[in-house]
């Protein structure tokens, strides 16, 4: 079960990808993980009808579509085998892929009085570029304001917010020093 091409994409490359659709993202992801395999099905599930655009680009992708509700994940051991439609069909795939929420851990945020903001792909703690909230005293950094960074951009941004950090603290010192 994948999210990421980025991640795992090339251990599934040119493989049968199921992407499984929760809403409209299914159409970016299935544009994503089509530079990695050709053989990519849309399973809408019953949880949208793309819009006519949409159809033609997954269409240009050469993605099928599959309409009917998901009945179940065909699994053997941890490798899944196959998607089982509700009208009975059965695709044999190698990989599922799914566009989950990235939703940061925003309530410690909130009790210290911030408020969260809701993008496309899940919920974070609004930032400046240096990682500044709103809220007097407080950073964040990593996923915590930008739910879609890979490991190594959420390192780097900590390093980057603790420079800013510093910055911060020296500045309120001096400020204290000259009063
Ligand atoms: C399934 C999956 C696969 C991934 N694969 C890859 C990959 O292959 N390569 C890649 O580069 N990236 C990958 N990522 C993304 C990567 O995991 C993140 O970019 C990275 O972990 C972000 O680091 P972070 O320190 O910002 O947040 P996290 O790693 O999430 O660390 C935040 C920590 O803070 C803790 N925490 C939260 N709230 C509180 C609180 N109130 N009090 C105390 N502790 C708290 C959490 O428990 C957590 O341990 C993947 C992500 C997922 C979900």
């Amino acid at each position: 079960m994948l999210h990421c091409p980025f991640c795992h994409g090339w251990e599934v490359r040119d493989q049968r990808i199921a992407i499984i659709a929760n809403d409209e993202r299914a159409v970016h992801q299935a544009m994503l993980f089509r530079q990695l395999s050709d053989q990519i099905t849309v399973f809408l599930n019953e949880t949208f009808e793309p819009a006519d655009d949409h159809m033609k680009q997954l269409a240009a992708l050469n993605a099928t579509i599959v309409k009917p509700r998901i009945k179940r994940l065909v699994v053997e051991r941890t490798q899944v085998q196959a998607v089982e439609t509700g009208d009975g069909r059965v695709f044999d795939v190698d990989a599922v892929v799914v566009a989950p929420h990235f939703n940061a851990r925003t309530e410690l945020y909130e009790a210290l009085g911030g408020t969260e903001e809701v993008v496309l792909f899940g919920k974070q703690i609004p930032t400046d570029a240096r990682g500044m909230t709103k809220v007097p005293g407080v950073w964040a950094a990593g996923n915590a304001n930008q739910p879609m960074t890979m490991v190594s951009a959420a390192a780097a941004a900590g390093v980057g917010v603790g420079t800013a950090v510093h910055g911060d603290l020296l500045v309120a010192d001096l400020n204290q020093g000259l009063a």
